[in-house]
C-alpha cells in the first residue's frame, strides 16, 4: 500500500491494531523522561503544591497568552470553580450547548444555577449564537431567571465562535466560561485556547488531546485578579494562610505527580499537534464525497481532541467499520437534554440540529501515531462503507 503523506515514517502498524487513541505508542515514546518525572516527585514528597505545579502553570500561560492560569483536580472542577467565583447560583440562567460531554451541565446545577440548552450550528457542531440570542431574549420575557452566563464549548476541538458570543454577552452583561475540556491546542485567529474568553476550562483527562495519567484540569484568566479566589476555591476556600476559610470550596488541586506527567507530554504537544493537523486534512480531503467532516469557523483551528464527521447511515456505518477493523466512538448519541438528569431543563420545542447531528455523528480515530498505512486504510474503508 502507497503512502498519501509521510507522518510517522518509522510507525510500523498493521490494520488490525488500529487504535482510536494510542496511549501506548506515545508513552513509549517518553517513558525514560515520564520515570524521572515521577522520581522527582517521590524524592522531594511534595505530592501536593509540589514544584511540578507552579512549573505546569507557568508554561500554560506562556504558550496561551492567559496571564493567570490555574491547575485544578479535573476538567469538571475547571468549570465549578470559576462559577462559584463569579457567584453564579440559585436564579440565575446559564446558557449552553446540549450537545457536549454531561459535566458542563453538572457544573451549572452542582452551583445551584439553572441550565438553559441552546441549539448547535449543523456544520461546526458548536453552540448556534443566533440561537442563544433568542434563548436569552425568552428568558428575559419570562422573567423567572436571571441570564448570567454562557458557557460555550469547543467541541472535538475546534473553538466556538466567540466573536458572535463576546457581541451578545457585552450588549447583555454576560459571564463567558468557556469549555475547552476537547481543545487545548486550538485557535481563532491566531488566539490560543485559554486566551479566546475571560475564562476557559480544560481538561487533562488520559484521553484528551493533552492528557495526565489520570484525573486533571486547569483554568485559564485573562485577568490577574481572578487567581487569588480560584487558588482559594480550589484549597477548600481558605486564604493564603490555609487555615482561615474566607469562602466556601472544596478539594479541587491538581497533584504533583500529574502535573509532572504533563511537563512531559507538553514537551512532545506541538508536534504532536501538526501530526493530528496532517491527519484531519487527509481525512478531509478524502472524505468530503461522503460525510460531512465538522467545519471549523472561519480562522478556527482545532485542537483535534477528536476527529468528527456526519453520515446519514451512521449505525449501520460504525458496524461495517468495526467489522474491518476501524475503530470510532459517538460522541453523542444521546444530547443532554433527552438525558435523565437534565430532562427538567429540556426546551420544549426540542433541539432540532441538536437531535438531527446526534443521529448522524461519529468519530475517527485521531491520535499523532497513526501511520500513513493506517490513514489511508481508514479512509478507503469508509469510503467504501458510507458510499
Ligand atoms: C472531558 C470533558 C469535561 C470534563 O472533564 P473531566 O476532566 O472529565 O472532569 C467537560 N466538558 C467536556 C466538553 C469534556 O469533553
Amino acid at each position: 500500500m502507497t503512502s498519501v503523506i509521510s507522518l510517522n515514517p518509522s510507525a510500523k502498524k498493521k490494520f488490525d491494531d488500529i487504535a482510536f487513541i494510542d496511549l501506548v505508542a506515545q508513552q513509549k515514546r517518553i517513558r525514560p523522561a515520564i520515570e524521572k518525572r515521577l522520581q522527582a516527585v517521590l524524592d522531594h514528597g511534595r505530592y501536593i503544591a509540589g514544584p511540578e505545579i507552579d512549573e505546569l502553570e507557568g508554561l500554560l500561560s506562556e504558550r496561551t497568552g492567559a496571564p493567570t492560569v490555574i491547575s485544578c483536580a479535573s476538567g469538571t472542577a475547571a468549570l465549578i470553580i470559576p462559577l462559584l467565583a463569579r457567584g453564579v447560583g440559585r436564579g440565575d440562567a446559564v446558557f449552553l450547548p446540549a450537545f457536549t460531554y454531561n459535566a458542563t451541565a453538572n457544573a451549572v446545577l452542582l452551583c445551584g444555577a439553572t441550565p438553559v440548552f441552546v441549539d448547535i450550528d449543523p456544520d461546526s457542531f458548536n453552540i448556534d449564537p443566533v440561537d442563544l440570542d433568542h434563548r436569552i431574549a425568552a428568558v428575559r420575557a419570562e422573567g423567572e431567571l436571571r441570564p448570567r452566563a454562557i458557557i460555550p464549548v469547543d467541541l472535538f476541538g475546534s473553538p466556538a465562535d466567540y466573536n458572535a458570543i463576546h457581541t451578545i454577552a457585552k450588549r447583555d452583561d454576560l459571564f463567558v466560561l468557556a469549555d475547552g475540556a476537547q481543545s487545548f491546542g486550538g485557535e481563532l485567529n491566531g488566539t490560543k485556547v485559554g486566551a479566546l474568553a475571560p475564562a476557559t476550562g480544560t481538561s487533562f483527562f488520559p484521553g484528551k488531546a493533552l492528557g495526565a495519567y489520570g484525573d486533571a484540569g486547569a483554568i485559564f484568566s485573562m485577568n490577574t485578579h481572578d487567581r487569588e479566589r480560584w487558588a482559594s476555591i480550589r484549597w477548600h476556600g481558605t486564604d493564603d494562610s490555609r487555615r482561615e476559610s474566607v469562602r466556601v470550596g472544596f478539594n479541587g488541586r491538581m497533584d504533583s505527580f500529574q502535573a509532572g506527567i504533563l511537563l512531559e507530554k507538553l514537551s512532545i504537544f506541538d508536534d504532536e499537534l501538526e501530526t493530528r493537523r496532517q491527519i484531519a486534512s487527509v481525512y478531509n480531503d478524502k472524505l468530503q464525497s461522503v460525510a460531512k467532516p465538522q467545519v471549523h469557523g472561519k480562522g478556527a483551528s482545532s485542537g483535534y481532541g477528536y476527529y468528527s464527521l456526519r453520515v446519514k447511515n451512521r449505525d449501520e456505518a460504525v458496524e461495517k467499520l468495526k467489522a474491518r477493523g476501524v475503530p470510532t466512538a459517538i460522541y453523542y448519541s444521546n444530547p443532554l437534554h433527552l438525558m435523565p438528569a437534565f430532562a427538567d431543563h429540556a426546551p420544549v420545542n426540542g433541539l432540532p440540529h441538536t437531535e438531527m447531528v446526534a443521529n448522524e455523528i461519529f468519530s475517527l480515530p485521531m491520535h499523532p501515531y497513526l501511520s500513513d498505512a493506517q490513514v489511508e486504510y481508514i479512509c478507503e474503508t469508509v469510503l467504501e462503507v458510507c458510499a
